[in-house]
């Protein structure tokens, strides 16, 4: 087997701050021995070699990746695609490394303690948030899914991604999206080549609902009949085929985060063998932190957000922030502060 990547150089003679990372996950994982050769993509020079196999392939991103074996010739164009399907072994036998010296207490079993959660909570007390999805992954990998729905959450799954470890994520399709989220969600699928699986709502339960009570009940008495519907039965769902979760909220974000951990025992839900460990890396930082990183690594992000909207959820939902409004002010309006959570993260 041959591997070959295929790395841009930019206009101005820079590197492709894509293609660094994906040398870095490489690197990281033990796994950068195993490519064979580099070419490179000279975006000034369209008969640099990569430029010609970039056309050859019909490839349009960078980095990519040829692996040849014999007359085959596969092409990919995530790096996590790569290591999971043609160097998947030493990633999935890795063992659980310390974390930028955060070393941690290892859950005894599948139930992690009360005590399990106190003591990573004091190990990870002053730890990037990076080092916290880092232990989780090497604890959980694939059982450990990431609750996908806004800018928080990419910074998440990019976090997750450059570890380079096994990782799921999902996401509630409520059915009453903005189109522009729908988009925002492929987007991140193919900006990372990671599967999302999509969480939609009982068709019965809905179409009963709506049936009795139109299609903005919401707006008469409240949304909790609606999001325990469309979205909290969606995750109850979900979260029973996984052990761990990790979620992107904040304290700052709402009156009813102020005291959310960075490791929670969740026993609102269950999981695949009872509670579940629920680890909220942002805990700790601030909107601005998040944006500051979301531009830094070049994430994707909802186009929304260049309209005005900060949090986004449901359109009938969600609206564009006013000047100097809270960012949770914009969801569910019409309702007190207190109660302007969908209840997805409400019971610890
Ligand atoms: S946010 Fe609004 S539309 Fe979406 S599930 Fe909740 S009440 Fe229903």
């Amino acid at each position: 087997m041959h591997v070959t990547m295929i790395k841009k150089e930019l206009a101005d003679g820079s590197p492709c701050k894509k293609c660094l990372q994906a040398e870095e996950i490489l690197r990281r994982r033990g796994l950068w021995e195993q490519i064979d050769e580099v070419i490179f993509a000279k975006e000034a020079d369209p008969a640099s070699p990569g430029m010609k196999l970039a056309a050859a392939h019909r490839v349009e991103l960078a980095p990519f990746f040829l692996v040849k074996e014999g007359e085959r010739e596969v092409v990919y164009t995530s790096v996590i695609e790569l290591m999971r399907e043609q160097l998947a072994s030493p990633m999935s036998v890795a063992p659980p490394r310390p974390t930028n010296g955060h070393a941690a207490p290892q859950p005894s079993d599948d139930h992690p303690s009360e005590q399990d959660v106190a003591e990573l909570n004091q190990r990870f007390a002053t730890a990037e948030p990076v080092a916290v999805v880092d232990w989780v992954l090497s604890r959980y990998g694939e059982s450990a899914a990431i609750a996908f729905s806004g800018a928080e959450d990419v910074a998440v799954i990019d976090m997750a991604a450059s570890t380079g470890r096994r990782f799921s994520v999902f996401t509630l399709d409520t059915g009453r999206l903005h189109p522009e989220t729908y988009r925002f969600i492929d987007r991140v699928r193919t900006h990372y080549g990671v599967k999302i699986e999509l969480m939609f709502p009982d068709r019965v339960a809905v179409e009963e609902l709506v049936r009795k009570k139109g299609l903005f009940s919401f707006y008469d008495d409240g949304h909790n009949e609606c999001c325990g519907m469309r979205k909290v039965e969606p995750l109850h769902r979900a979260l029973g085929g996984f052990r761990a979760w990790l979620s992107g909220q904040r304290r700052d974000q709402s009156p009813t985060r102020t005291n959310v951990e960075l490791f929670e025992l969740d026993r609102a839900h269950r999981g695949v063998t009872g509670p579940l460990l629920k680890a909220n890396p942002l805990a700790r930082t601030t909107l601005g932190d998040v944006w500051n990183y979301l531009r830094d690594r070049q994430a994707p992000t909802n186009e929304l957000h260049d309209r005005g909207y900060v949090s986004i959820g449901c359109e009938p939902c969600t609206r564009a922030s006013r000047p100097g409004e809270h960012e949770r002010a914009s969801r569910w309006w019409w309702e007190e502060a207190t109660k302007r959570e969908c209840g997805l993260h409400t019971a610890k």
